[in-house]
């Protein structure tokens, strides 16, 4: 298993090649870049979610919690002393930290359901839903999300897979075959939930032919003028 900073990293130059091709062919503007090559990283980070105290799963926790908060201010906003507000603040962080990660941490097995290819599509299919319908972003910016956040996740399964193999003397280690899968095999009642949610967030999705329309008109020569250059 590769290590948070190896993720990070690797999740971020992918992400960030991936974003260069789109601009190149004119995809995306270069403006579009950093958002989604920290999508792009974020995505890198979410199959560990599941690995008890791991450092992704504790920022998860921390930002959710700090939503919580946030949306707790908003609806008693107005309704409530400033005194009772602090509390009900302190008291959704506790519970959302604390008490949901907790329950959180008993629910999941590392390299669970959540360390899967379904998984990937899930998360992708997720934040197209949530940048079409809620943000209201085009459908291509909203696909877009979504698919840096599955490349990412993608890459970090295939480097979990690759490490471990160990290179130097052929011996495969016994976590081979437990990063990259399609499924959770061990827990099917988790696994068939989590395809269920998939295909019902993708009825719910937009439609991507305007992606791949764009996609087509894309100016791809651009892209392989260099390498058209070379074969020269
Ligand atoms: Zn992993």
């Amino acid at each position: 298993m590769a290590n948070f900073n190896t993720h990070l990293s690797i999740a971020a130059a992918a992400s960030t090649g991936a974003a260069l091709i789109c601009v190149n062919v004119h995809l995306i503007a270069i403006t579009d870049m950093p958002w989604l090559v920290f999508l792009g990283t974020v995505g890198g980070m979410l199959p560990d979610i599941d690995a008890n105290n791991s450092r992704p799963v504790k920022l998860l926790f921390n930002v959710l919690a700090l939503m919580g908060v946030a949306t707790a201010l908003q609806v008693f906003e107005g309704t409530y002393s400033s005194y009772r507000l602090l509390s009900i603040a302190a008291v959704t962080y506790l519970v959302i930290r604390y008490g949901v990660f907790s329950l959180f941490n008993n629910l999941t097995v590392h390299r669970g359901v959540f360390h899967s290819v379904m998984a990937a599509v899930f998360f992708a299919l997720l934040i197209i839903c949530v940048s079409y319908h809620f943000v209201h972003w085009d459908v291509l910016h909203a696909w877009l999300n979504g698919l840096f956040i599955a490349l990412g996740f993608i890459v970090h399964l295939f480097l979990d897979e690759f490490c471990s193999v160990n290179l130097s003397n052929v011996r495969v280690k016994k976590s081979f075959g437990t990063a990259m899968k399609l499924f959770s095999y061990n827990n099917m009642t988790a696994s068939v939930l989590l395809t269920i949610c998939t295909l019902a967030l993708y009825w719910i999705a937009p439609s991507p032919i305007p992606l791949v329309n764009v996609w087509e008109a894309s100016d791809w020569d651009d892209y392989l003028t260099p390498v058209r250059f070379l074969q020269q």
